[in-house]
């Protein structure tokens, strides 16, 4: 009989988004192979209770738990994206969509917004923005919504969503699903952490009242407290709070107003931005500011002035730090969620960083001892992983032309990353952009941002000039058309997700 050599006891410590995400999935995977999978939470500690919005990667994580789509969102009141809305960004006034998924199509080898790019640097009028081109963007504007289809030539299938759900619920439908499978929950607050005396490896966790719960690999899912990976293990923080100075948050529910829009919207304002996140029963508000340019209660009031519904509560406020652990996993413990690093939900990457290191730590799951080797792999692709977030958000605070406030103008002096600003410098230049190292963000995502903060390439890809320009006239007007009609017969998002629901949506409700 084949022994399975690796650990026989996980325990998972927290049972917020990222604990019960774990949980899902190993129980999923390993769960099979006779592992036993303990989960301890502490209802009196609760969750950070936010974190709605997600990036199209979700679905693979869905479709690996073998989720049915419609059930989930059901069950967490969600919605679909397909982009993010960002107004007052490049100036105030302004706004531009990162819609998910591609525009336009490659054509002799040349990619697609080049030829745009020539045309529009012609004549601005004539050929719009580059938005005008991508199904999501057009689609998202318009409030309209339907899956793309499995037909590769179709404009439809150039669309890519994700979902809005309420986080509470998403996380009580994985503990269904984990418990399920076999994943015991244990109630209670972790006291004290006890190591190995020579190895220092974490050998079991003690709940108030005594009862200690034993394992062999430990996930570290207690968000922002960091108990195993920091506290005991003393991983390190990697601050990037000179970058990325926003330090708190202020959340609050909001009743359904108005149609449900297939996008989040991210508001800058004078010292930071605010989020808006539609579910099926609710709005999802929040304000991203910095305490050394904001007060608690300036920002308090910005939050309630921006409500388009009656707020559900008062605000909850939420402190953190940009930046990421030194190391993700050391000895038997790896660190996933709050507890791995913080970045500002911007590009909602949070949830999605989650369930890269479920994936990666799948892919280096350890033997009974783990190596070194794997856990060095691991901790460079996640720190990776975290650097590419950090890039693509620094983005919308240095490619800016706003000067309206102290905030911002510190803002645009801050000291970018080389390899963000060899990015920039590449795109301003002739308007290319490579993707490196298996960048989370797309060719299309990094243009979208570059487009809408306003950084205008001085040329284009001189090849273009091999073509004749009716050629690419007709070219592009052909994506435009195609993209104008498909999204003008797609149906409206909220009789979408009415279908999926079986209800009308909650705005409607109420006026009933
Ligand atoms: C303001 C804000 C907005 C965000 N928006 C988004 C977004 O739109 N999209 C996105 O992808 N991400 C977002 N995030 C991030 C997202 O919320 C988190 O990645 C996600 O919720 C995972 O959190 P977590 O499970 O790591 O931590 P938590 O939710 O804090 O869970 C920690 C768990 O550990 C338990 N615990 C802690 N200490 C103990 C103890 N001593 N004993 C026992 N149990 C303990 C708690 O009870 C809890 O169960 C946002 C974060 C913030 C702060």
């Amino acid at each position: 009989m084949t022994v399975f050599d690796c650990p026989r006891h996980i325990v998972i410590c927290g049972g917020g988004t990222a604990g019960w995400m774990c949980a899902a999935a190993l129980s999923r995977t390993i769960g099979r192979a006779g592992v036993s999978i303990a989960l301890v939470e502490s209802e009196e500690i609760g969750t950070v209770g936010v974190g709605e919005a997600t990036i199209p990667t979700i679905s693979t994580f869905n479709g690996m738990l073998g989720l049915d789509e419609d059930d989930f969102l059901r069950a967490t009141e969600g919605t679909f994206k397909i982009g993010i809305v960002f107004a007052n960004w490049g100036r105030a006034g302004e706004n531009y969509l990162h819609p998910f998924g591609v525009a336009g199509f490659d054509y002799e080898a040349i990619r697609f917004h080049q030829f745009w790019l020539k045309l529009h640097q012609a004549d601005r009028e004539a050929w719009g923005e580059f938005e005008d081109y991508s199904l999501s963007a057009v689609a998202a504007r318009a409030g309209r919504f339907m899956r793309p289809g499995g037909d590769p030539d179709s404009v439809l299938s150039s669309m890519k969503y994700a979902y809005h759900f309420d986080a509470g619920l998403y996380a009580r439908y994985l503990r269904r699903y984990a418990e399920a499978r076999g994943v015991v929950r244990i109630e209670g607050r972790i006291v004290d952490v006890a190591q190995h005396a020579h190895s220092g490896d974490i050998t079991g966790v003690t709940l108030e009242g005594g009862r200690a719960i034993n394992g062999d690999f430990f996930i570290d899912c207690t968000g922002f407290r960091a108990l195993l990976i920091d506290e005991t293990l003393k991983a390190g923080f990697e601050d990037w709070s000179h970058r990325l100075p926003n330090d708190r948050a202020l959340a609050v529910p909001s009743e359904s107003h108005g149609p449900l829009t297939p996008y989040t919207q991210a508001t800058a304002e004078s010292a930071g931005w605010r989020w808006r996140i539609p579910l099926q029963h609710r709005v999802g508000n929040g304000h991203v500011y910095c305490s050394n340019h904001m007060t608690d209660d300036q920002a308090a009031r910005v939050l309630m002035a921006g409500l388009d519904g009656k707020a559900l509560g008062d605000p909850r406020m939420l402190k953190f730090r940009a930046g990421r652990r030194k190391a993700f996993w050391k000895g038997n413990c790896v660190a996933i969620g709050l507890s791995a690093g913080f970045l500002e939900p911007l590009e909602s990457t949070s949830i999605h960083l989650i369930q890269t290191g479920i994936s990666k730590l799948l892919a280096l799951f350890p033997a009974a001892q783990p190596s070194q080797a794997d856990i060095d792999e691991y901790n460079r692709l996640t720190a990776l992983e975290y650097e590419q977030a950090r890039d693509f958000i620094l983005l919308h605070y240095v490619a800016t032309r706003r000067d309206d406030s102290p905030y911002w103008q510190e803002r645009r002096r801050t000291n970018v990353p080389e390899t963000l600003r060899q990015k920039m410098e590449l795109f301003a230049s002739r308007g290319r952009v490579f993707r490196r190292d298996d960048d989370l963000f797309t060719i299309d995502s990094w243009l979208a941002v570059m487009l809408g903060q306003g950084i205008e390439p001085r040329g284009y890809d001189p090849l273009i000039d091999a073509l004749p320009v009716t050629e690419i006239e007709g070219l592009v007007r052909h994506v435009r058309d195609a993209v104008s009609r498909t999204a003008a017969a797609l149906p409206r998002h909220e009789a979408f997700i009415a279908a999926i629901a079986g209800r009308k949506p909650a705005h409607e409700r109420s006026l009933t």
